[in-house]
């Protein structure tokens, strides 16, 4: 069984990466050119043959690509390979607009798992290890991305997909899964479960891989409190292949983006203008490596930092922060910019439990800004003051973070829907 982690590339020092992207984006601008004639008109537009993109100095006078060129040129326009050299199709899930296509050829697919294999050994996977894989299967990205890294490591792999939280959980403590993979929202929901259960005892999970969508760093303290476990973030979009564009390792500051595949930009989203690192910008991704769907410089809306601080890990690969959320995500309210994520670290803080959801309305040309937000378990039995009085001080304190004043409401426990893939968290009404 091949080791996948790969000392020899993550740990490559920078001067070497370097070289290594070099060559790789030369190659792929001219793949790009000759077999992307979408892309090659928005070059030509810009007077750019392939000779002027030499090194990666040379990678900003390239044109982005956005979710709306994606839709553009729905479904095949983007395509690097014939259908015929093409073996699948996945499609996002479709969080924010229409579902984007993306295709891969074989060795795409074997590249995204080695990508999503690296992530797994980070996470301190093994061939000793059972790997329950929780993330949907089909046309989103989750579920096949970590199966396949996982056969890649040799784990036992277990594609329970999503849903029926009694079998995972008896799954789970039949098999002796010790790998959770799934969104973080679904994890915290399998934590609760296994609580009210009473089934700690007889759960031996010992880590848990958890992405595509934000959450907090309060939230992982609380899945890993609940299920024993080290919980390890991950990253990724369907655009780039899926899961396992970067990854976490145990320093758990960030998580390594596989820079033998992608180079990262952070931008200014307003003007476009290449951010030194360090700074907050939304993130950018070059692939470098696909051949089906190759993306040059595409925009991901995801607001984030980069980092190349030492890691203690060894690996020399770029570090991204927790993307704070999409840009797209961001709710304008009454002029104050809300992410979703400010509210969950307050709500965090304050002992509650990620269940929540915002609802966003207009009123007489005014916004209205609710949160709902479940009671603890021990606050049900609590008289209406009291609960009011906490009702209170969540106002306080969201008022705090947010600069703007929300209406809370404390509801029963249990009474959000919980999510078996990404939660959805904001209820706008003013879209609909
Ligand atoms: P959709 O855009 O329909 O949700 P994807 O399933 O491809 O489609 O989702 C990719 C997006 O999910 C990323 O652009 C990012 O916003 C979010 N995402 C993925 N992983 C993470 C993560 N670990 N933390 C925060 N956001 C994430
Ligand atoms: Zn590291």
């Amino acid at each position: 069984m091949a080791n996948y982690y790969q000392p020899e590339i993550e740990t490559m020092p920078y001067d070497q990466l370097r070289q290594l992207q070099n060559e790789r984006l030369v190659k792929q601008v001219r793949h790009v050119w000759d077999n992307v004639p979408y892309y090659r008109k928005k070059m030509e537009e810009k007077g750019l043959t392939p000779e002027d993109i030499q090194s990666v100095d040379d990678l900003h006078k390239l044109p982005f690509l956005t979710k709306a060129d994606l839709r553009d040129a729905y479904p095949y326009g983007l395509m690097g390979k014939p259908k015929s050299e093409c073996v699948r199709i996945h499609s996002t899930s479709g969080t924010t607009g229409k579902r984007v296509m993306a295709f891969y050829t074989q060795h795409d697919i074997d590249l995204w798992e080695d990508c999503c294999a690296r992530a797994i050994v980070a996470a301190g996977g093994t061939k000793e290890d059972v790997l329950h894989v929780s993330y949907g299967y089909g046309l989103f990205t989750g579920g096949m991305g970590l199966h396949g890294g996982g056969h890649k490591v040799g784990c036992l792999t277990l594609p329970m997909s999503s849903g029926n939280t009694d079998r995972q959980l008896q799954f789970m403590e039949d098999l002796g899964s010790t790998i959770l993979c799934c969104t973080p929202s679904y994890a915290a929901y399998l934590a609760e479960s296994i609580h009210e259960r009473g089934l700690q005892d007889k759960i031996h999970l010992k880590a848990g891989i958890f992405g595509a969508e934000a959450w907090s760093e309060d939230m992982r303290r609380d899945i890993e409190n609940k299920l024993g476990i080290k919980a390890y973030d991950i990253f990724g979009l369907t655009e780039l292949s899926g899961p396992g564009v970067s990854f976490e390792c145990e320093e758990q500051t960030g998580m390594h983006i596989n820079e033998d595949h992608f180079i990262a930009e952070i931008i200014d989203p307003d003007t476009g203008e290449v951010l030194p690192e360090g700074t907050k910008g939304e993130l950018v991704f070059t692939s470098l490596t696909k051949e089906a769907f190759p993306l040059l410089r595409y925009r991901t809306r995801d607001i984030c930092v980069l980092s190349r601080k030492k890691c203690s890990c060894g690996r020399t690969f770029v570090k991204m922060a927790k993307p704070m959320g999409r840009s797209d995500d961001m709710l304008i309210i009454r002029g104050v910019n809300v992410f979703p994520s400010q509210i969950e670290t307050v709500l965090m803080q304050q002992g509650y439990a990620a269940n929540y959801q915002i609802i966003v309305d207009r009123v007489n040309n005014s916004d209205t800004f609710e949160v709902m937000v479940e009671m603890t378990p021990d606050m049900f039995s609590d008289s209406l003051a009291k609960v009011a009085r906490a009702e209170k001080e969540l106002v306080g304190a969201l008022k705090s973070m947010l600069g703007i004043a929300a209406k809370v409401k404390l509801v029963a426990p249990k009474s959000i829907t919980r999510s078996e893939g990404k939660a959805v968290r904001v209820i706008d009404k003013r879209k609909i």
